[in-house]
């Protein structure tokens, strides 16, 4: 038997954008059901450590969301969602039955890697993946770490894991560094991002920053890698512990898609008031646009306002979320992945290391579904996670649709799943459907 949990608002993902949603519904009096599958708040860049426990941005709006009465939901990850108002979530307690009258969903973002001869070489990491691993105690001190992608998440993770005692080997970014240095400038209208920009300059102070540059391929060695980087000058070469590489964000959109939310260019499309084109849906942060902590923030406390009925100070609090996106637009154009890196990956190169898939078996594929049924690309344990945002970049595939369930599931997990009713539903679910013709508007198609 299902637990089920019942409040005015669910909203999915506890980081910056789904604490502010939470706490603002909270604070306006309505009982709100906050879900991460962490055991702590504050998502990625709030990431708790071994050393500091929860960061100090998460621990104060942690604070304000015990204070209104938010209930949490932690280590929990919501798996399939059968109508507007009805989620089911996957815990180490087993499956629960999430209802709510609106639902915000705070997903976050994943890393996007691309291809390249050794990217599958261990000691080959994700940005912000090895940086999360620092945090949970993975222990850098001494080691030669090189840095390489594109975007701002370069610089903050590089910081981090100096400041872990790593070495940092060099940064390589891709995009060019007239355009870097143009948006540098833009940054003199925004003194507090400004302000930022500057003070991780500086704990970067003696770093290699290489621009135009990107790596080539890697290859075991005695150090760990011998990494071959393209840089302007010519070919660098560098025996390094580790490389971190990641070539910037890619919203998380999988429930918005299994909810039969509209997305358009990776993302979930909302209104000026954070309402997706599923009515009591809304999407904040990440899910929406990379933009950073602060239009998540600002996206958040729309939400919230939204959700607790109050439209007019919902707007006037959309200003501030307009000018945040703004600013993430410029750091898109800024950011833009060059046409050089679709040529990175050979034929030989695994583009899905789940099903061990290379790039020249995708040649005759027409899209992300034909090269699933071919070649069972994007069918392992990441489920497309990894190889999906691969190929939108090098073949322009969008993502095959989403199954539930979202994530592998135990065994007896998937029987609890699979016992609620035809198609998974319960017996009250279908009723409740039968009564309400706006519920299952999601528009999927396929169950496994
Ligand atoms: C790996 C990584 C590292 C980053 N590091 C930095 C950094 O060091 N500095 C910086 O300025 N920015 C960093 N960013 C960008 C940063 O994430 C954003 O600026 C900001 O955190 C966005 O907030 P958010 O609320 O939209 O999403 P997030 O902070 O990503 O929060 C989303 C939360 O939702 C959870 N979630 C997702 N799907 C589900 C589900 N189905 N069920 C339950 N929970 C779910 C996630 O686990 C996560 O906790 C990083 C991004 C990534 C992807």
């Amino acid at each position: 038997m299902m637990r089920e949990h019942a409040a005015d608002v669910v909203v999915v993902g506890a980081g910056p954008g789904g604490l502010a949603a939470a706490v603002t519904a909270a604070e306006c009096g309505r009982s709100v059901l906050l879900v991460d599958d962490n055991a702590a708040p504050g998502g990625q860049i709030w990431r708790a450590s071994f050393d500091h426990g929860m960061a100090a941005p998460a621990r104060a709006w942690h604070a304000r969301a015990e204070r209104a009465g938010v209930q949490r939901l932690s280590g929990t990850r919501v798996v399939d969602a059968r109508d507007a108002r009805t989620l089911i979530a996957a815990g180490d307690a087993g499956m629960t039955i999430l209802r709510a009258n609106r639902i915000v969903l705070a997903l976050g973002a994943s890393e996007r890697f691309l291809p390249f001869p050794g990217w599958t070489l261990p000691g080959v990491f994700g940005v912000g993946g090895l940086q999360a691993l620092a945090k949970g105690g993975f222990d850098l001190r001494g080691a030669v770490i090189a840095i390489a992608g594109s975007g701002p998440l370069l610089l903050a993770v590089a910081a981090s894991l100096r400041a872990r005692g790593a070495q940092i080997a060099g940064i390589f970014e891709q995009a060019p560094l007239a355009r870097v240095r143009r948006f540098g400038i833009g940054l003199a209208a925004r003194p507090r991002k400004l302000a930022q920009g500057l003070a991780l300059l500086g704990a970067l102070r003696g770093i290699e920053r290489h621009h135009d540059a990107w790596p080539l391929h890697a290859e075991p060695a005695f150090s760990g890698l011998r990494v071959t980087f393209r840089t302007p000058r010519g070919n660098r070469v560098l025996p390094v512990t580790a490389l971190a590489v990641g070539f910037g964000l890619v919203p998380n959109t999988d429930v918005a898609a299994l909810l039969g939310c509209r997305m358009k260019d990776e993302r979930v499309v909302v209104d000026e008031l954070t309402c997706t084109t599923i009515d009591g849906v809304h999407a904040v942060g990440e899910t929406i646009g990379i933009a950073g902590v602060d239009a998540a923030i600002a996206d958040g406390i729309t939400a919230g306002l939204v959700c607790a009925g109050r439209d007019d100070e919902a707007r006037r609090a959309a200003r501030r979320r307009f000018r945040e996106r703004r600013f993430a637009a410029a750091l898109e154009r800024t950011y833009a992945l060059r046409d050089e890196l679709r040529t990175l990956a050979t034929g030989d190169t695994l583009v899905c290391r789940c099903e061990d898939v290379p790039l020249a078996r995708l040649a005759d594929c027409m899209d992300a579904r034909d090269a699933k049924l071919r070649t069972r690309c994007g069918m392992g344990p990441c489920q497309g996670r990894v190889c999906g945002p691969a190929l939108g970049f090098l073949r322009g595939w969008p993502r095959d649709d989403v199954r539930p369930p979202l994530i592998p599931l135990t065994f007896s997990a998937w029987l609890e799943l699979g016992t609620t009713g035809p198609r998974g539903r319960t017996d009250e679910m279908a009723r409740s459907d039968a009564g309400d013709h706006d519920a299952d508007r999601g528009g999927r198609t396929h169950r496994s």
